[in-house]
């Protein structure tokens, strides 16, 4: 059946996540989000709905106020001292009156109530003369998002639903992705992001199909009565599609299930080119704690990154030495003699957690992210986990890797502080491992352009081309309006890529690539090409990467690459490895 459909109830945004989803609307609120959904309620509901607005701003008081203990511990009184206004904000009576009166009148939820009186003030705040009077309203709506973020739980208004739901919303933060119970989401569709936002690449790993980029405008005419038929291949989402259109996507995502079985069903065959070479295909997973077994049946080589640091975004608790033991110990357990590389926590840039930095900057993704925070802000919990790690390390094949390095001295400090707490646990007879391979990130230009050097003091290299891509040709990751640029073909990305290779040659250190770029079959055979040895990705990308690799020889690889060195633009780039897979590998061209 054709794909045919009404273009008028129809939006265009940017494909993130493969798949196609299709249920009825769930938005979420929060900071930065539309306006919540307003809900009817009855009159025997008011008191419990005022009951339940005054229990969040209790909870928001609460947290404030050990925000501020926290701070008060790091920091001079007076900077401390912002919190004592937030608290009162959160506290104060003529807020809590308008929301309260808002329910009451106009008969709504909670979250509403809130959205309504925000903007009321505003308004307010907004024709105030004093500037720094006109400027309290950034701190109105700081407290606002958290009391709504305390006011608004998703899982549970979902556990009450008889169905499941497709999540709209304008942004949700991995935080937030990673607290959803996503047992009951269909997809999401979001105003911001980008293919490599942390959301998306959660979404992937969660086999939810995922659309960003549509406007704002679009998305408030949306209302949970709504059904959604998202398209991840396209990035096309449909309004409330008449029957014939439904049934076109739902044929379109079984035709994408019966090509994935088709490929699955080589599992068990070699990752090798048709001329013999071995490229060794591993797994990423963003959670230290997961069940292997889908990884195993992959048939993956090892699990070449875990992204740790979103243990470490919970607001309420911080993972102890104790409990990240356990998980490592389990993952190496479980793994077996499978190498497994986790990489220690990657915090900052658009991962952040309250309670962790009390830096606040301009521009997170330049500032104390990964290894600099690890070292130069929070070096306490940077010990506690390689601490937890290397303790660990006795049960398996572990390899730590470090995130954003950019100076060999981040990999000299960090090998220090390994000696250290090495020596410190042979004297208190504690087991863990002495030596095991340590390995750097290769995510910045700079990291890229002394990869020589780099290479002759750690094991191994991994290549984030997620940031990579961001940081050569300077364009923000999680940002929709420049996606159009964000093309990881870029004969500017590439030149880097094969840096990198020339100088893990120099310290005869392998080199895989572990961001997005790999789990992408026509971009696998370039990298490939350019001379990396192993490559990996989200598990349901490994079956098709692992057939690509097995339809082309080295000399078809090594050949787009010399030729993709040579362009001067991404396009030329995608059209010459869309040709080599359009000739190798057509069953994929025809999905
Ligand atoms: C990358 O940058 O490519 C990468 C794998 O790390 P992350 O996506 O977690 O930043
Ligand atoms: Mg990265």
């Amino acid at each position: 059946m054709e794909l045919t459909e009404n273009l008028t109830n129809s939006f265009q945004g940017i494909a993130v996540s493969p798949g196609i989803g299709i249920g009825r609307v769930m938005k979420i609120a929060g900071p930065g989000n539309a306006a919540p959904e307003r809900l009817e309620i009855p009159e025997s509901s008011i008191n419990a709905e005022i009951e339940r607005l005054h229990t969040a701003i209790a909870a928001t008081a609460e947290q404030l106020s050990s925000l501020q203990s926290e701070l008060r511990r790091k920091l001079n009184n007076l900077d401390a001292d912002i919190f004592e206004f937030h608290i009162m904000l959160v506290r104060d009576r003529t807020l809590i009156t308008a929301i309260e009166n808002n329910i009451r009148s106009g008969k709504c939820n909670c979250e509403y109530a809130l959205y309504e009186a925000l903007e009321h003030f505003q308004k307010v705040f907004s024709t105030i003369p004093d500037e720094y009077l006109r400027e309290r309203s950034l701190d109105l709506r700081d407290v606002g998002a958290r009391l709504m973020e305390n006011l608004t739980d998703v899982n549970a208004v979902m556990q009450g639903l008889d169905d499941h739901r497709v999540i709209v919303a304008a942004s949700l933060t991995p935080t937030e992705t990673a607290r959803l119970d996503t047992s009951r989401v269909l997809g999401f569709v979001l105003e911001n992001g980008s293919v490599t936002s942390h959301t998306a690449i959660l979404a992937r790993s969660l086999n939810l199909p995922a659309v960003v980029g549509i406007p704002g405008a679009d998305l408030a005419n949306l209302s949970g009565a709504d059904k959604l038929i998202i398209d991840g291949f396209s990035g096309r989402v449909i309004v409330n599609p008449d029957s014939r259109t439904e049934e076109a996507y739902r044929l379109k995502a079984r035709a994408a299930d019966e090509f994935h079985a088709r490929m699955q069903a080589d599992n068990a065959l070699p990752s090798e080119t048709v001329d013999g070479f071995s490229i060794p295909l591993a797994v990423n997973l963003d959670s230290a704690c997961c069940d292997l077994s889908s990884v195993k049946s992959t048939g993956a080589s090892g699990i070449g990154l875990v992204r740790t640091e979103f243990m470490f975004l919970n607001p309420h608790h911080l993972p102890t030495e104790e409990e990240q033991f356990e998980v490592y110990k389990k993952l190496l357990i479980e793994a077996g003699d499978l190498p497994v590389v986790i990489r220690t926590m990657d915090i900052g840039g658009d991962k952040i957690a309250a309670g962790i930095s009390t830096v606040a900057e301009e521009n997170p993704f330049l500032g104390l992210r990964g290894i600099r925070l690890a070292l130069r802000e929070r070096v306490d919990l940077f010990k506690t986990q390689l601490r937890a790690l290397l303790r660990a390390g006795v049960y398996g094949n572990l390899h730590i890797m470090l995130p954003m390095i950019s100076s060999i001295s981040e990999v000299w400090e960090t090998r220090s502080i390994i000696d250290k707490l090495c020596s410190e646990m042979a004297e208190k007879g504690i087991e863990h491992v002495r030596e095991l391979p340590l390995g750097v990130m290769i995510e910045t230009p700079g990291a890229a352009l002394i990869a020589g050097e780099l290479s002759r003091i750690c094991d191994f290299f991994s290549i984030g081309t997620n940031d990579l891509v961001q940081y050569t040709r300077a364009i923000d990751r999680g940002n929709e309006h420049v996606a159009y640029l964000y093309r990881p073909a870029h004969p500017s990305v590439l030149k880097l890529i094969k840096q990198t290779v020339e100088g893990a040659r120099e310290g005869g250190i392998p080199v895989s690539v572990c961001g997005q770029m790999a789990a992408d079959p026509a971009l696998a055979v370039l990298l490939v090409g350019l001379g990396v040895h192993e490559l990996s990705m989200v598990d349901s990308a490994l079956p098709i990467v692992r057939r690509a690799i097995r339809s082309v020889s080295m000399y078809d690889a090594v050949q787009a690459a010399e030729k993709a060195l040579a362009c001067g633009r991404a396009a030329e780039v995608e059209e010459i490895v869309a040709g080599v897979l359009r000739e190798r590998f057509p069953e994929l061209a025809e999905i």
